[in-house]
Parts: C-alpha cells; structure tokens; sequence
C-alpha cells in the first residue's frame, strides 16, 4: 500500500491511501464487479489493471499508516483522479510522421490521461476489424501498463459517407464508439443507421457536426474578421443545424447520441433544447474553444486553424458558461497533431487542427486561477461525466474505486514548445507562452507509470 500525505485536493488538505495489486486487494476484501463500470474490453486490458490493478482505499484526513506501507509526502502538490480524453487522434497507422500510437500515449500519460479515444480517420481507415486490433495491439505493446487506447470505428467505409463499415466486427474487435469525425455525413439515412447498428452493438455515436454544403472550401469563421482576411468563412448555422437534425433524430430513434467538439453559442442553443426535450444527448469541447477567439488567425496564423473554427469572443463565454452549467458534459482536446512543415503554408493550404494532450490540463488549470472554473468543473467534465457516458472505469476517490490518479505541481513554470512537448508535434496556437503548472506523478491501477 501507498499512503500520500498532504494531498490537495478540491480546497482540502488530505491523505490518499492506495493499494498497489490484486494481492493487496484481497486482504482488504475488494473484489472485482465486472458491472464496475469497466466496458467489456477492458476488463484485463493491463497486467496491472482491471482485475489485478490497486483500488482506493481512502481520501480522508490524518489517516494513519498501516504496517509496511510506503508513505510519501505530497505537501503542495495537487490531486486529481485520472482523466478521460474522448476524442483524439493518433495518426496510426499510416502518418506516423505526425503522431504514432507511442508518442501519442506519452503525451496522454504525462497529460493525465487514463484512457483515450482514438478517432478513425487514420490512413488506412480504422474501418475494419484488422486495423481495430493493430491499433489495440501495439498500445498494449508500447504502454501494457496505460494509459489505455480505445479504437473508435469509422461510421463508414472509407469515411466516405456512402457505405456503413462493418461495425459489428469491430465492437467485437474492441471498439467501443462509433464516429465520422473529420468527414461531415451528409445523408440523415445514413446517420439514422449508424446510429441504430451502433446502439445494438452498445457503442455510442460521436457526431462531428457540420454542414458540408456551408462549409465547404472555409478556413475559418465567418464574420467580419474573415471578410477583412479575404479568407472564406464557415458560418456557425453550420454546425448548429445538424445538431439540430441529429437530435431530433436521436428523439425519433429514442437512441444516445453524443455531439463533438461544441464550439459555438447557436449550438448550445439547440443542445439545450434537445436536453430540455429529454433527449439522451451529451456533447463535448476542448480548451482551446474556451480560451480562444477567431482574432488567434488575424495574422493568418496556421496554428491557430482548426475545425470547427475558433468563434468569437461572445462565443467563447457561452462554451464557459456551458461548462460551469452542464450543458456541456465532457472535456476533450481534440488532440490532433501535424508536423511543423504541414502548418508552414497559406491558411487556405495547411490541415486542420491543434496538438492539445500536452497543454489540456495545465491551461485549464489557468482558467480556474482565473475563477472561471474549479477543480470541480474539471473533475465532472473530465474524469465522471466521459467515464459513466463512455462506460470506462474512472475514479471518484471513493473506497474499492481504481487507483488511477496524478498530482499536478502547479508551481512548474514551463514554455509550450516543441522540446517540452511528448507529443511529436506541437502545432498549437500557444506555442512559445509561459504556463504554469504541470503533472509531476501519475499512477494507473496503483502502479506508478511516471
Ligand atoms: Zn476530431
């Protein structure tokens, strides 16, 4: 066992006992529930993990240390249970220039990260089971110990948006979700199908939503500031109007649906109303949509280019405000990273997209300085919400809960550039600002992974 003095955590000041192993578990009498809230695939995901991994034992003040346990200080550092990215993209197989499933777990692991979801839009697409499991297996190879990747299966062959891939061979593969992202699906027949197979085969939709027709050929948002770029613009009705489609399809279908990267003020407006209708909707955002307006392009910044685009500041405040109320559920980064060479063009030439596993969590430990947030609000979006909606194990510090947790050191100062970055690329907007704050030890199962 392990006894963490001092810990901080939401305000208090605690002690954290863990157990490291199966062993330990047994004489503490935790046994293993397979209705733990562990999706099927992960059930003996580690040797360390599931069924031999170290629980909680307990989060409370003064806890005397028991007969051999080691007992380490932790007197200024900040606790936080083990986060839940949804939505990323590790560019394996096929542009590992860029990302490979390796580098892309560093990043995750010394971000916070205990399980990721990775989207499909790899080359070949993950739209079958074969790449599923190359996918599954080389995480397992390269991290045995976490944190743990989650292939998510391409709606369609291809990405095409014409054929559905063949979904159940890759639940049975080991994917738990289901998405298009990156590509738009324009036919609401095919959105009705995928959303059916996926809901029988008990993986949810993850729908990138964006009009194709709107936003064909744009490369930011549209408004004044793309008008005085000359640089064509995609509106935000674009992206609020298949919100609006697929949950009324979700309503029709009485099937879960979860909308992606939320960027803007119009698609909260019909999230909210979907949610007041009782549909079974959640949606996710990444900092950079809580932190960022459109004017981070003024200089025809590529780093600043990602999809759906940065919004206005008006916008910005209501994805805030979103978040503190609940109508956004999950916090993502939407980790999507490209090589320096590939954003050294004309905005209207270089790929979409910001390399976030690195920066998540330390800019919006920034945002609770500020008082926007608090560790609450992280705690809920990033830990909870994505574990209860995405069935993946997650810990609430409660007593038999698994022992996945890290502590963030936030008197870290460092400068967001490529050499203090896991990931291999670092195309982001915040390149060469000062942070502060960074995790300093991570363990999963109760096994110390950094
Ligand atoms: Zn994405």
């Amino acid at each position: 066992m392990i006894l963490f003095k001092n810990v901080a955590y939401l305000g208090k000041k605690l002690d954290l006992l863990v157990t490291e192993n199966a062993e330990e578990n047994s004489t503490l009498g935790f046994s293993f529930d397979p209705e733990d809230g562990f999706h099927k695939h992960c059930l003996n995901y580690g040797a360390n993990y599931g069924k031999q991994g170290g629980r909680i034992v307990a989060l409370h003040e003064n806890i005397a240390a028991p007969e051999g346990c080691t007992v380490l200080d932790m007197d200024g550092k900040i606790l936080f249970p083990s986060l839940i990215d949804v939505h990323v993209h590790f560019r394996d197989p096929g542009m590992e220039w860029k990302e490979d499933i390796n580098t892309g777990l560093n990043a995750a692991l010394h971000g916070g990260y205990s399980h990721v979801l990775c989207m499909a839009n790899t080359a070949p697409v993950n739209d079958n089971a074969g790449i599923t499991r190359y996918m599954l297996e080389k995480a397992k190879n390269t991290h045995p110990d976490g944190p743990f990747l989650h292939p998510v299966a391409a709606a369609t062959l291809g990405l095409k948006g014409e054929a559905m891939a063949p979904l159940g061979e890759m639940a049975e593969a080991g994917c738990i979700a289901v998405s298009n992202d990156g590509v738009p699906l324009i036919s609401t027949e095919i959105v009705r199908r995928v959303m059916e197979y996926a809901s029988d085969l008990d993986m949810l939709f993850i729908d990138h939503c964006e009009d194709p027709y709107l936003a064909r050929g744009a490369h930011m948002n549209e408004g004044d500031l793309s008008a005085k770029l000359g640089v064509k613009g995609q509106p935000d009705i674009g992206e609020a109007l298949q919100v609006a489609r697929d949950a009324l399809l979700a309503e029709y279908l009485n099937i879960p649906v979860h909308i992606a990267h939320v960027s803007c003020r119009r698609s909260l407006e019909e999230i909210k109303r979907a949610k007041a209708r009782g549909i079974n909707l959640t949606a996710e955002t990444c900092p950079h949509y809580l932190l960022l307006d459109e004017t981070a392009v003024d200089n025809y910044n590529t780093n600043a280019k990602v999809n759906p685009p940065l919004r206005t500041w008006d916008d910005v405040m209501a994805m805030r405000d979103a978040v503190k109320t609940g109508l956004i559920d999950c916090m993502i980064t939407d980790h999507a990273p490209h090589a320096a060479h590939e954003k050294e063009n004309p905005l209207d030439m270089v790929p979409n997209g910001i390399s976030g596993l690195d920066t998540a969590l330390t800019l919006l430990w920034q945002l609770v300085e500020e008082g926007v947030f608090t560790q609450e609000d992280i705690v809920r979006t990033y830990t909870e919400n994505p574990g209860k909606r995405f069935k993946l194990p997650y810990n609430t510090f409660k007593e038999g809960d698994p022992a996945d947790f890290f502590f963030f050191d936030p008197s870290i100062e460092w400068e967001v550039s490529k050499e203090n970055f896991y990931s291999k690329s670092a195309n982001t907007p915040f390149l060469g600002r000062m942070l502060k704050g960074r995790v300093c030890a991570h363990y999963l199962g109760g096994k110390k992974v950094l």
